[in-house]
């Protein structure tokens, strides 16, 4: 599979896809949203465009954290009773992808995972301990979530103005978990908030 080997159904422009799992490529073109099933494409109307802020990452512009490299192919952003914050899908240089979420200062990078026990969201509140498959996490976020943009390709077949409930549970050793609650069914993310002093663009790359 090449880049080429795919055109935008609505306006017929390339759609470059970088990730072998993507379930959904935004037309860059003409802002159409694509399913990709079995190979096909499917047409499933267009998103709004998204709002440019001022933004360190950028889509298709490489960054380094630690000493890995990462490159943004996908971003979603949500809408919060703070504001909003946007989730980046990057890959990394094996081609594994993974979920940055950038809300002003507050990074984080986080992978889905399967839990091993049931949780019964609903019951989740804010301040609440919790033993999840070994681990204690303390529920130090709940909120609601609206999807209020998103461009080019990602994992899922995330819609806008798709609602989500969710919680973030911090552990020792700076982990982080993320539940979400979706039309999709419950969702876990796992990782670590990130220093973004410690991100740093591509050499040669602008900044
Ligand atoms: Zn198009």
């Amino acid at each position: 599979m090449t880049e080429s080997d795919y055109r935008c159904p609505s306006c017929g422009a390339p759609l470059s896809i970088k990730f072998r799992y993507s379930k959904l490529i935004n037309c860059q073109h003409c802002n159409s949203d694509v399913i990709l099933e079995d190979e096909a494409l499917k047409l499933r109307g267009k998103s709004s465009v998204m709002a440019e802020y001022p933004s360190l990452l950028q889509l298709g512009l490489p960054f380094v954290h630690k000493k890995a490299e990462y490159y943004p192919v996908g971003r979603v952003r949500y809408q919060y009773s703070h504001g909003y914050w946007d989730e980046w899908w990057v890959l990394d240089n094996k081609g594994e992808g993974a979920w940055l979420s950038v809300d002003e200062g507050d990074m984080a990078l986080e992978q889905a995972i399967e839990l091993k026990q049931p949780i019964l969201f609903p019951e989740l509140k804010l301040g609440q301990h919790i033993e999840i498959d070994g681990t204690h996490w303390l529920i130090t976020e709940h909120d609601t979530a609206e999807c209020i943009g998103l461009e080019g390709e990602l994992p899922e077949l995330i819609q806008v103005g798709e609602q989500m409930s969710y919680a973030h549970l911090s552990a020792s050793k700076n982990r982080l978990l993320t539940l979400e609650m979706t039309t999709r069914g419950l969702l876990a993310y796992e990782g670590q908030w990130l220093d973004p002093f410690e991100i740093s663009m591509e050499q040669g790359a602008q900044t």
